[in-house]
């Protein structure tokens, strides 16, 4: 038995098969079967890697329908690192032929190295027709129509590096922009950067980041992820900021792992310590925002970033905002990485509850920190409804009546 295929039974073997986290795991609520579910998931990775079942790609299914949400491990009375076993299997166990991938993802998997490239393919794709030859299903066909829609609208602008002398020297910040915060979200880079020069920073960007190798590890592929983490760390070291952000959640995992010296910091828990100590010293003036909000709380918070507080201080910051939490808010919206392209029909399913709890509270706009779950919300939200990152909201109010 290899020294890898131990190190994973060891992990596995943590697991007392108590059942537990079953309740808190949303493909299990799903397909009600034990075999979708963490604890049946260990049970076949141990089968898997004891050769007791053949190692095919229809036996390996179970292992893709996994959101990595994380829920699990936060209610694992065992501390069981359950992602950590999920995507060492999967690369371990690699069926033979490999399956086949949706293109879109094989098109993020092939730019992965090069953020820039993502622009170019998503744009020949929208327009070279191969979406409705792709698209046999006309729920992947309309995720796509919104996909592009965001696309051409975040086209028109780019984050700039902000260049307000009258700061200087101010302390510096890398803000990263993350592939698909680059081509999807750059409403929210602009307004981070704005919020972050009003609150004495200078923004920088790097100009050809690197992918910091989410997408790779989620499929399994450690090895690619890692060098594309390396990669990225070497690009900050050769910077001088004194910090270094980042807005896209769902990469929280190899962000907050990158080996750099420098300090990594996700958006929101750095602005709600800013403001914590402004809080302190005196605040800036924040407008009031006569919103009803309907705020959804994604699985990078709740299981990984652990900065639900924080996210709830900084929007009640804000005056005559109304907040409401998302009873659905405990489970997976159904983005999930790539989950949203792989399999539209279930993800559209687990982002039912979401839809109709946004439907009850009826918001003005619905609030995410998570680009993924932003892009799958978004998708199905009715129409007058905005979506924004908490980021745009505190930059409204920081900036009503307060232009730099
Ligand atoms: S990570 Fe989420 S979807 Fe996967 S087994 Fe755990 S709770 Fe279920
Ligand atoms: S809660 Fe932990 S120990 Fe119990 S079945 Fe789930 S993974 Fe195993």
């Amino acid at each position: 038995m290899s020294a890898s295929v131990q190190t994973l039974l060891k992990l596995s073997d943590r697991c007392v098969l108590c059942g537990l986290c079953l309740p808190h795991c949303p493909t299990y609520r799903h397909y009600g079967c034990e075999i979708d579910s963490p604890r049946g998931r260990i049970t076949l990775i141990q089968s898997l890697l004891r050769e007791e079942i053949p190692l095919t790609a229809d036996a390996l299914q179970p292992l893709q329908r996994c959101l990595l949400c994380t829920s699990c491990e936060a209610f694992c009375p065992s501390q069981v690192e359950y992602s950590r076993l999920l995507l060492l299997a999967k690369e371990r166990l690699q069926p033979t032929p490999p399956p086949r991938r949706p293109l879109l993802i094989s098109l993020l998997l092939a730019s992965r190295s090069r953020p820039w490239l993502t622009h170019h393919l998503l744009t020949l794709y929208r327009h070279s027709g191969v979406a409705t030859v792709v698209g046999q299903s006309s729920a992947l066909s309309a995720q796509f129509r919104h996909y592009a829609r965001r696309l051409q609208r975040r086209l028109r602008t780019s984050p700039r590096p902000s260049s307000d002398r009258s700061l200087s020297p101010p302390p510096q910040i890398l803000l990263l922009k993350g592939c698909l915060g680059e081509a999807f979200d750059c409403t929210t880079l602009n307004d981070a950067t704005t919020l972050l020069r009003h609150l004495g920073y200078r923004v920088l960007f790097l100009k050809e980041e690197s992918c910091c190798g989410t997408i790779h590890r989620h499929q399994g592929d450690i090895q690619q992820a890692e060098a594309l983490q390396q990669a990225l760390a070497q690009q900050i070291e050769q910077q001088e900021a004194d910090t270094v952000l980042y807005s896209v959640g769902g990469c929280s995992h190899q962000y907050q792992n990158l080996p750099t010296s420098r300090s990594v910091s996700e958006l929101v828990t750095f602005l709600a310590h800013h403001f914590r100590e402004r809080e302190l010293r005196g605040m800036p003036p924040l407008s009031p925002l006569p919103y009803t909000i309907a705020l959804h709380q994604p699985c990078s918070s709740r299981n990984q970033l652990h900065n639900t507080d924080d996210l709830r201080y900084l929007l009640q910051l804000i005056p005559q905002l109304k907040v409401e939490l998302l009873p659905s808010n405990n489970f997976c919206c159904g983005a999930a990485g790539t989950h949203m392209v792989s399999d539209p029909q279930s993800a559209a399913a687990y982002r039912q509850p979401h839809l109709e709890a946004i439907a009850t509270i009826a918001p003005d706009i619905v609030v995410t920190p998570n680009l993924g779950c932003a892009l799958h919300l978004e998708q199905a939200l009715a129409p007058g409804i905005e979506l924004l990152h908490p980021v745009s909201l505190l930059c409204r109010a920081l900036t009503i009546g307060n232009d730099p």
